[in-house]
């Protein structure tokens, strides 16, 4: 596989980054993930403008424009052959003389982009989304800015090991008795119809599925609710959902043990899925 590094397209076992960037130290950088479907970008100008917000959230520069970005992307889609898959970039503060908590001046020390991708077919075709999953509920215990979409993903992935172990596929976080998201992707939930997200702030990633599938929910006329929901009243809802770029809409068929409605994925969350797929697929560049 071929990777970019700092302006340069090299074989991954050749590619390096210094041990002294603060990426590597402090978890000081952000990045995107992007899907490929039929070899075309999925939502990049969405993915572009967050990055964007994140880096000025955190006053870090971009090595590169964003003409640069998608021209990264698209070459090493094609050089390494992407039909369907991700694309992840990361940009992080760089590596300054030293070691310091303060952040280094940007003109001495340029911040470093890291471009890879992943190969996944069958990303839209998953036989996970005919299934669905299972989620457990779990404190969410992050930081305060979620909203920036930072490298800092141990909580997280502390998440995704209890959902394991206990036998379920992923996490919903829970913070004063109302969930935020899921540990890689926003969570919804369906009640009579109504597709019922938490509203945008700190406390979650604004999602751009989530913006896209939103989107779309309202041209089908679907009614959408930005408000807060508990667990409790998950687990009585007819359906949940989430979405997220590398898996699209994908239905929840179980919260804690407990199967919502008869178990299956429902009605909404499929054809949400399908609509998404669709009008992505068109938009891709
Ligand atoms: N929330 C969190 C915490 C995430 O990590 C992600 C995916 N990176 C999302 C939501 C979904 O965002 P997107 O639709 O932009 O992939």
């Amino acid at each position: 596989r071929t990777v970019y590094v700092n302006g340069d397209y090299l074989p991954e076992t050749d590619a390096k980054i210094s041990i002294f960037d603060r990426g590597f130290l402090m978890a000081d950088g952000v990045y995107e993930v992007t899907s490929v479907l039929d070899g075309k970008l999925i939502d990049f100008d969405g993915h572009v403008a967050r990055l964007e917000r994140s880096l000025a959230e955190l006053e870090m520069a971009s090595p590169v424009t964003s003409e640069d970005l998608l021209e990264i992307h698209r070459a090493l889609v094609a050089r390494n052959g992407i039909e369907e898959g991700m694309v992840y970039l990361q940009i992080t503060r760089g590596a300054p003389a030293d070691r310091d908590f303060v952040f280094p001046d940007p003109d001495e020390t340029p911040s470093s982009l890291v471009v890879f991708t992943q190969n996944k077919p069958g990303l839209a075709d998953n036989p996970a989304a005919k299934k669905g999953m299972r989620v457990i509920s779990i404190d969410d215990m992050r930081w305060g800015r979620r909203d920036i979409k930072t490298v800092q993903l141990l909580y997280p992935s502390m998440g995704k090991m209890m959902a394991k172990k206990a036998g379920a596929d992923d996490a919903w976080m829970v913070q004063d008795g109302f969930v935020t998201e899921g540990t890689s992707n926003n969570a919804y939930i369906v009640k009579g119809g109504k597709i019922i997200t938490r509203a945008r702030s700190n406390d979650i990633l604004h999602g751009i599925t989530r913006a896209a599938v939103l989107r779309f929910a309202a041209e089908a006329q679907m009614e959408v609710e930005e408000r807060n929901f508990t667990i409790a009243e998950a687990r009585e809802a007819d359906e949940a959902f989430i979405t997220s770029a590398s898996t699209f809409v994908m239905p929840v068929v179980e919260i804690d043990g407990v199967k919502l409605g008869d178990g299956t994925p429902g009605r909404v969350a499929p054809r949400l899925r399908e609509i998404y797929l669709e009008e992505s697929r068109k938009a891709a560049i």
